[in-house]
C-alpha cells in the first residue's frame, strides 16, 4: 500500500524550513529531519527522537518517509552487483543497481567519470530518473519502451537508500532509465540532497550524470554550482547517423554538443566523458573514429565505449572485441583518451534499463523474493 501522503523528500531544504516555520517550529529542526532521512535510514518520524513528540506528530500526519517496495532483487557476481526493481504502485517499477569496486586505479575511476589520480573501495548506484523515455534511441531498452512518466526526486532518492541501508554508498550514476536531463528539477533536486551537507553528504565527484544530450539543460547543470561529472552520450562521428540512432536528436547538432560540453569544462573546471556505445558495422569503423577523434580534438574529455549490450527486438549487433579495440585504437592514435566498458555476465541482463523488461516480459511476475542468478552483470574497465 502507498501512502496517500506527499513523500518528505519531494521537498527542498527550504521547503522543509518553510513548512516547519508555518507551524511555528524552529527552522533548524529541518537540518536534523533531513539527516535522520538521509543519513539515519529512518523511514518514520516516530525515530526521531531529537523533535518534539508534537512535531513528530505532525510531520506523520502530513509526510511520509516509506521507502518503494521491493519487487524484485537479483544478485551476481559474488554479491558484488545487485540489480533491483522497486515498485512504484500503478504497475510501474523502476530499477537501480548496486556495483561494489575494489580498491582500484585511475581507470576504473573514470568509468564513474571520477578522475581522481586513486580511488579507495567504493560502491556505486546506478539510478534511474523516469519510467521509460522519450528519446527512443533504437539500441536502448528503455527507449523502447516508450516515456510512462518522471520520477519524483523522492523515487530518485529512493533507489539510493534502498542500498545505503545496507552499504555506505560513495558514487552515484544516472545511467538507468531515462534522460535525467529531460527530468531536470527533480534530477537537480536529488543531487542536491545527494550532496549536501545536511542530506547524504557524498562527494560531488562521486555524482555523475549522463545525457544524451541536451544542451541547454547542460548549460543550465553547468550553473547550479555543482562539481558534478557529466557524461554526454554521442554514439556517432556525424549528425545523420546520430538523428538514425537517436530519433529525438532532432536539431540538436554533434558541434553543438561539443560546444556546451567545453561550457560546462570552463564552468566546472572538470573533463567530461564522451558515451559511444558500440554497433557492429553502424558506427564502429576505425575511419568513424577518426571523425570523431576530429570533432571532439581539443576538448578536455575522454571517450568511454560502451559495447552494444543486445536488447531484446533491437536488430543491432555487438561488436567482436577485436573491432572494439581497433577502433579504440585508432582513437588513441588520433590522441584522444578512449576506455572500453564491457559487462560481464550478461546472462542476468547487465545493461540498466533492461531489468525492467525482462520482470514485464517474464509474465509480469511480481515477488519479492530474491532471485539470485548465476553470472553477473558488472561494469569494468579494459583498458
Ligand atoms: N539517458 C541518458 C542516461 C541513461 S542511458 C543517456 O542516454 O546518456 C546510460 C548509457 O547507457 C548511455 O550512454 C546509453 O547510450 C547507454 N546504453 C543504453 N542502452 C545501451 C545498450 N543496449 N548497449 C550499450 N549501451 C547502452
Ligand atoms: Fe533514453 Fe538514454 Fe535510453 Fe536514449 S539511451 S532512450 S536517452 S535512456
Amino acid at each position: 500500500m502507498t501512502s496517500p501522503l506527499p513523500h518528505l523528500l519531494d521537498l527542498s531544504l527550504d521547503q522543509i524550513e518553510a513548512q516547519l516555520a508555518e507551524w511555528g517550529e524552529p527552522r533548524f529542526h529541518a537540518k536534523q529531519i533531513a539527516r535522520w532521512v538521509l543519513r539515519q535510514h529512518v523511514t518514520n518520524f516516530e525515530g526521531m527522537t531529537n523533535l518534539s513528540a508534537r512535531l513528530r506528530a505532525r510531520l506523520a500526519e502530513s509526510f511520509t518517509l516509506d521507502p518503494l517496495p521491493v519487487i524484485t532483487e537479483r544478485g551476481a557476481d559474488d554479491g558484488s552487483t545487485t540489480k533491483v526493481l522497486l515498485d512504484l504502485a500503478n504497475g510501474d517499477a523502476v530499477e537501480a543497481v548496486r556495483m561494489d569496486y575494489a580498491s582500484d586505479g585511475r581507470d576504473a575511476a573514470m568509468e564513474d567519470g571520477d578522475d581522481d589520480e586513486h580511488v579507495p573501495e567504493r560502491t556505486t548506484v546506478c539510478v534511474s530518473t523516469q519510467v521509460g523515455c522519450a528519446m527512443g534511441c533504437t539500441f536502448c531498452a528503455t527507449g523502447q519502451q516508450g516515456f510512462t512518466r518522471n520520477l519524483r526526486p523522492s523515487e530518485i532518492l529512493a533507489q539510493v537508500l534502498h542500498f545505503a541501508r545496507r552499504r555506505r554508498v560513495t558514487n552515484v550514476v544516472f545511467m538507468g532509465m531515462g534522460e535525467p536531463l529531460a527530468n531536470y528539477a527533480a534530477t537537480v533536486q536529488a543531487i542536491r540532497w545527494m550532496v549536501s551537507a545536511d542530506g547524504m553528504n557524498m562527494r560531488q565527484r562521486g555524482v555523475t550524470v549522463s545525457t544524451v544530450g541536451l544542451v541547454r539543460a547542460i548549460d543550465r547543470l553547468g550553473d547550479e554550482g555543482f562539481q558534478i561529472g557529466l557524461t554526454v552520450s554521442l554514439h556517432a562521428p556525424d549528425d545523420d547517423l546520430r538523428r538514425r540512432l537517436i530519433p529525438t536528436a532532432g536539431g540538436i547538432t554533434i558541434d553543438e554538443l561539443v560546444e556546451a560540453s567545453r561550457g560546462y569544462i570552463a564552468k566546472r573546471g572538470r573533463r567530461v566523458t564522451f558515451a559511444y556505445a558500440l554497433l557492429d558495422r553502424v558506427n564502429d569503423e576505425p575511419e568513424q573514429a577518426r571523425r570523431l577523434a576530429e570533432r571532439i580534438r581539443g576538448v578536455q574529455a575522454h571517450v568511454n565505449l560502451i559495447p552494444y549490450n543486445p536488447t531484446a527486438g533491437a536488430g543491432l549487433r555487438r561488436p567482436s572485441r577485436e573491432r572494439v579495440r581497433a577502433f579504440q585504437r585508432e582513437l588513441q592514435a588520433q590522441g584522444v583518451n578512449a576506455t572500453v566498458r564491457v559487462e560481464r555476465g550478461q546472462e542476468i541482463a547487465a545493461a540498466c534499463g533492461q531489468l525492467r523488461t525482462d520482470v514485464m516480459l517474464a509474465s509480469g511476475e511480481r515477488s519479492a523474493q530474491e532471485d539470485a542468478a548465476p553470472g553477473g552483470a558488472a561494469f569494468t574497465v579494459l583498458s
